[in-house]
């Protein structure tokens, strides 16, 4: 019998391994979903409206915004994103899991507007590893580093309200805890609601 899609949330600052993570987890279960968001920027070359993102002009957003259309939103660097709530339920009510990559203010809003949600936070082992990890990418100036490092902290503030705590000290362990983490959550009763209306009755879904 079909279960209710779950929505996998993961926050992480940058630098704890996140991207390397969540392609782990994408190459093992390719079934995961994407949610289109909308967004008030222009596309770029290439970037496809309805697939990349909806483009929508500020006032569409604002609009659809004041009338509960989005499950989370954010200003980024003068525009507008946000991840349309009802999509979303279709697709967790089909049985369609869909991962979100996300920073902690898209994630508390979630925490508020979607109940299936399940929020993971990666952590990196220490500050001083994330810094060394930081250098040691070559990516970043000095002074984007120090930000990163300053945001890390305000980040990992917001990690105890979050239902799984993944430290990635070694990558092959901090991904079993990952795949660990997204089965448990695959198997809670608010997954299986046919399940649990069977077992409120008295039996089992298979001895109708
Ligand atoms: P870009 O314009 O480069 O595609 O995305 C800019 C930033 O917006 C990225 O940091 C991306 O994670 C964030 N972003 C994209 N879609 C959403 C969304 O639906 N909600 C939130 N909160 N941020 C988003």
């Amino acid at each position: 019998m079909k279960r209710h899609g779950i929505a996998l949330v993961i926050s992480a600052p940058s630098g704890a391994g996140k991207t390397t993570l969540i392609s782990r987890l994408r190459e093992e279960f390719p079934h995961f979903g994407y949610s289109v968001s909308c967004t008030t920027r222009t596309p770029r070359a290439g970037e496809c409206d309805g697939k990349d993102y909806h483009f929508w002009t500020r006032a569409r957003f604002e609009d659809q915004r004041a009338a509960g259309y989005f499950a989370e939103w954010a200003e980024v660097h003068g525009n507008l994103y946000g991840t349309p709530l009802e999509p979303l339920r279709r697709m967790l009510e089909q049985g369609q899991d869909v991962l979100f990559d996300i920073d902690v203010q898209g994630a508390r809003q979630l925490k508020e507007s979607l109940r299936e949600a399940v929020f993971l936070f990666i952590l990196p082992p220490s500050l001083s590893e994330l810094e060394k990890r930081l250098h040691g990418r070559g990516l970043d100036s000095e002074e984007t580093i120090a930000r990163r490092l300053r945001n890390a902290c305000t980040e990992l503030r917001e990690a105890p309200w979050y239902d799984y705590l993944i430290v990635n000290d070694d990558v092959d362990a901090a991904y079993a805890r990952l795949r660990a983490a997204y089965v448990a959550a695959t198997l809670r009763p608010l997954c299986r609601p046919e399940l649990v209306r069977a077992l409120e009755q008295g039996r089992l879904e298979e001895e109708r």
